[in-house]
């Protein structure tokens, strides 16, 4: 470099070799793209998602990092970050769907991929049919000759309804259509939905996976290496890949996942049985208590049920805004599977333009709270909860 001027010299920074060692934590790339000495090898790596790096929205090591890990907790062939789980949902879908194709989704599912199944059936001709999520013989009937996929959610939100992923996958495999599963909720610490058959693992990892509420990304892992492949090269159009910075936050988060879902399980379920015995509360829809409709299949499929889940106060929607006016350690914000616990009114906040017909049909009523119990001490939260009931 010596041989360059100032002005050269100051562009052109020396890397540092690391030989002889490697870095114990996943470094963060964050470089745009790679420069190549040879013209073929770089010609060849834009055509293969295994080939070398080129250019940071075609994948990254930091991200590619994140895309391993995930893909083998799932037992998948490989997967694709994004930048938030709307944008793995939109890959996955984007990339399988065209206008005059058919999808079946079941009946209750994230307000966002609601509202995109909504806008791809409105604006491009992708026709959707809801069924329960627990129901095979519904969706063998809902099939047409255009269905192309099913489309579930393995604990929902705000319900804790527990998708029937073995005999809905079947079903799906039966059918010759591919089954895409939203597995946010249970991280492959609970649920592996390709052990199930599932076809596409989706994941907010904005949620458990990182789980410090300090970014927002996304992933789908493909069971099978050619599907991935043709996906691959969608999202490179698509253009919603994971910044390195965001993906190596996931992959800290991701340490320490085992013990934080162990203690979002517990905490979970020690709050559900106190709730359950309030007599302010008139209803828990937590999967571990005999009155949940999940209860048997939740018990027969999942080890834990994460920590989100809802309760209805008896005192209806001035008692739901009282609640969330009154809890001190539990924060009123939208997200979950952070270590913080977070509370909402979906009546009063998320789903305030709704009726309460439309609440209803949705299954929330005017006094549901959903809780995204965290990591704190469980006492700790009773505590502040009890008193918020009183
Ligand atoms: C949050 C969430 C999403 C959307 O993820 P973003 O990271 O907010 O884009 C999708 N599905 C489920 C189940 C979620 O909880």
């Amino acid at each position: 470099m010596t041989e360059y001027r100032p002005e050269t010299r100051t562009v052109h920074i020396p890397q540092a070799p690391v030989e002889g060692s490697r870095p114990i934590t996943v470094p963060i790339y964050q470089t745009s793209g790679f420069t190549f000495d040879d013209p073929a090898v770089m010609a060849d790596a834009m055509e293969s998602p295994s080939g070398p790096f080129v250019y940071a929205r075609y994948t990254n090591p930091t991200v590619r990092s994140l895309e391993l890990a995930v893909a083998g907790l799932e037992g998948g062939a490989a997967a694709i970050a994004t930048g938030s789980g709307m944008g793995a949902i939109n890959t996955v879908l984007l990339g399988l769907l065209k206008p005059g194709d058919h999808l079946i989704a079941q009946r209750s599912l994230y307000g966002g991929t609601a509202a995109m199944l909504a806008d791809l059936a409105a604006r491009f001709g992708i026709a959707v049919t809801h069924v329960p999520e627990n129901d095979p013989a519904a969706l063998r009937a809902a099939a047409r000759p255009e269905t192309k996929l099913v489309y579930l959610e393995t604990i929902s939100n705000p319900m804790a309804l527990v998708a029937d992923l073995p005999a809905m996958c079947q079903a799906a495999r039966e059918l010759g259509i591919l089954s895409v599963v939203d597995n946010t909720f249970a991280t492959p610490l609970l649920c592996r939905p390709i052990e199930h058959g599932a076809d596409v693992v989706l994941h907010s990892t904005t949620k458990y996976l990182s789980g410090h509420t300090d970014v927002v990304g996304g992933l789908a892992v493909f069971a099978d290496a050619g599907l991935h492949e043709r996906i691959w090269h969608f999202a490179i159009e698509l253009g919603a890949a994971a910044d390195p910075f965001a993906a190596w936050l996931v992959t800290r988060g991701l340490q320490t996942l085992a013990l934080r879902m162990e203690r979002h399980c517990a905490n979970a379920a020690y709050l559900a049985a106190r709730l359950a015995e309030h007599p302010a509360v008139a209803a828990v829809h937590w999967p571990g208590l005999p009155s949940h409709p999940s209860y048997e299949l939740g018990r027969k499929l999942l080890p834990g049920f994460g920590g989100v889940f809802s309760f209805d106060l008896a005192g209806g929607r001035a008692a739901g805004e009282r609640f969330m006016k009154a809890v001190r350690l539990a924060l009123l914000a939208p997200s979950l599977g952070g270590v913080e616990t977070l509370v909402m009114h979906p009546a009063t906040t998320s789903h305030r333009s709704l009726t309460a017909e439309e609440l209803a049909a949705n299954g929330i009523g005017e006094g549901t709270v959903r809780i995204a119990v965290g990591i704190e001490h469980p006492e700790d939260l009773w505590a502040d909860v009890s008193q918020a009931l009183a």
